[in-house]
């Protein structure tokens, strides 16, 4: 790892033209990690033309789908033998548990290895266009895209939509977050190792309102694709709005857990748990809203409390943390000040609301795993995102309650439903106007599987063959294959435009 890390522009690590750097922390010790090329206005100027010039002289989207794919195995397995050097580089600068860095990091190279096979396997159409004429439509990729990507999952979340994207043959201009930077940056020099040419990836690290901006207001762009919070996305599909460029927005989300009385009350809460703290909560699919049937609601959430008291905060590094610490000391005072809000509004605070003691805690950012009752529509931390450990419990009457509360938020990226009812689990799936719902699970995310929201969860998805089309735009080839003469002006007929 050098000092300051560079950006990656057209296959070389270059310092911001300016020179400017800003620095990451670790955020369970505060200590100093590294610092980051700060790109200004001309850097990502320069990153997006490189990109251009990459896409236009096609030297990767005019290679067969195959090629690319077998470049894309290949960076793969390289991704394989280095999960544990990456996962140690996302604690360090997320501090969330190496054991579940580890765990994630290890289904990446699934993504590499999916995209790779879509793009192999990918096909035209032809329509029936009439007696005379073949009609041949590509796909083709699209060109420049941007991608904004958060620090929550820095390499999960680069990888969703990198593969995509250079699967079906677009360069790319990537903005990590300031807070997870490395690792991306790692990425696209390994990808460059299995032979993506020179050009075609692109890192530009900085922060939102400096780089993130200028990228999003780009005119060169072809596509953009961001992960974020749901006020930033408004601004950068804003920005990508002018110049009519297409936006792909992951956004926030306030996920229900809804457990019905038919649940074993041990799965249940061990599903809760699953759901509302890996991460330290900080994920947009979090359990943050425990929708429990009345006639379970004391047990459960006895049980529920009881568990949550005892899980180990501490060093992330450290093989039997569960949970890290928050990535900012910004995410640890968001969270308490929900938190203090909540007690104000006059909800009940059952565990946690605090920060924990101890010298382990002294210097990070850490907040203890907090259960909330008594929260309603009245309160804010019904509707708004926390993105920490914190969740409220509710109780519900029946199926018809559970999901208009379900509904009742202005998010609709993700849910689970808890029943041992196979029809109660769909009629209440059906309900539910939400993109990503699990049955008896939370959290499972395959390449294959779309990911996206509703409302005020962003638009368009990630994963899945509708990903790979965004990354592609229709050519329609219109060939008169007739042999008939045709003068348009010459005939005295009625005319026939079809
Ligand atoms: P964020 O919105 O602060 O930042 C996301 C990215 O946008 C970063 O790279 C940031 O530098 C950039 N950015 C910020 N302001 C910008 C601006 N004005 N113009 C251009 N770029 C800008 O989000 P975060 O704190 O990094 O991540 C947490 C948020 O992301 C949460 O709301 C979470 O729900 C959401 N998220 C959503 C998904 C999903 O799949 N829907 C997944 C992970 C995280």
């Amino acid at each position: 790892m050098p000092d300051t890390l560079p950006l990656r522009i057209d296959g070389k690590d270059v310092p911001a033209a300016d020179g400017a750097t800003f620095a990451v922390h670790n955020p369970a010790t505060g200590d100093h990690l590294f610092d980051v090329a700060h790109a200004n206005a001309a850097d990502v100027d320069a990153a997006v033309t490189a990109a251009k010039t990459a896409f236009e002289d096609r030297r990767w989207q005019g290679m067969r789908a195959r090629d690319r794919a077998r470049v894309l195995n290949r960076a793969a397995a390289e991704l394989d033998h280095r999960i544990d050097e990456f996962a140690r580089l996302e604690t360090l600068q997320i501090g969330r548990p190496l054991r579940e860095m580890r765990a994630q990091l290890s289904r990446l190279p699934e993504w590499l290895e999916y995209f790779g096979a879509v793009a192999h396997s990918a096909e035209g159409t032809v329509p029936d266009f009439g007696e005379g004429y073949l009609n041949v439509v590509h796909r083709v990729p699209l060109g420049v895209a941007g991608l904004i990507t958060p620090w929550n999952h820095p390499l999960l979340i680069t990888m969703k939509k990198l593969s995509a994207g250079l699967a079906a043959g677009n360069s790319l201009v990537i903005k990590p977050s300031e807070l997870g930077p490395a690792v991306p940056v790692a990425l696209a020099g390994l990808l460059e190792e299995a032979g993506v040419p020179a050009g075609v990836i692109n890192v530009v690290t900085g922060l939102g309102p400096t780089t993130g901006r200028f990228l999003s207001e780009h005119p060169g762009l072809a596509r953009l694709d961001i992960t974020g919070g749901t006020e930033t996305g408004r601004v950068v599909a804003g920005n990508a709005g002018r110049s009519l460029i297409p936006v792909t927005a992951e956004l926030g989300g306030k996920a229900p857990v809804i457990v019905f009385d038919d649940t074993e009350i041990e799965q249940a809460v061990a599903g809760a748990m699953f759901a509302s703290f890996i991460a330290t909560g900080q994920t947009c699919v979090q359990g943050a809203r425990l929708l429990v049937q009345r006639t379970v609601y004391e047990r459960f959430v006895h049980r529920f409390v009881e568990r949550t008291r005892s899980l180990r905060l501490g060093d992330p590094l450290a093989a039997r943390t569960q949970v890290g610490p928050l990535v900012s000391r910004a995410q640890r005072d968001k969270t308490a000040a929900a938190v203090d809000r909540a007690r104000e509004q006059g909800a009940t605070v059952l565990c946690g609301g605090r920060v924990p003691e101890g010298a382990v805690f002294d210097r990070g950012w850490f907040y203890e795993p907090t259960v909330v009752a008594g929260v309603t529509p009245d309160h804010e931390l019904w509707y708004d995102e926390v993105f920490g450990p914190v969740t409220v419990v509710v109780p519900f009457d029946d199926e018809a309650d559970a999901t208009a509360k379900a509904n009742d938020c202005p998010f609709g990226l993700a849910a689970s439903v808890w029943t041992a009812d196979a029809g109660r689990a769909l009629r209440v799936t059906d309900r539910l106007d939400i993109g990503i719902i699990w049955v008896n699970d939370h959290h499972r995310i395959d390449p294959s599987s779309p990911w996206g929201g509703t409302k005020d969860s962003g638009i368009g998805s990630e994963n899945g063959l509708d990903a790979y089309r965004a990354y592609t735009r229709a050519k329609s080839v219109i060939i008169n294959s007739s042999g008939r003469p045709f003068d348009w002006y010459a005939t005295a007929e009625d005319l026939r435009y079809s």
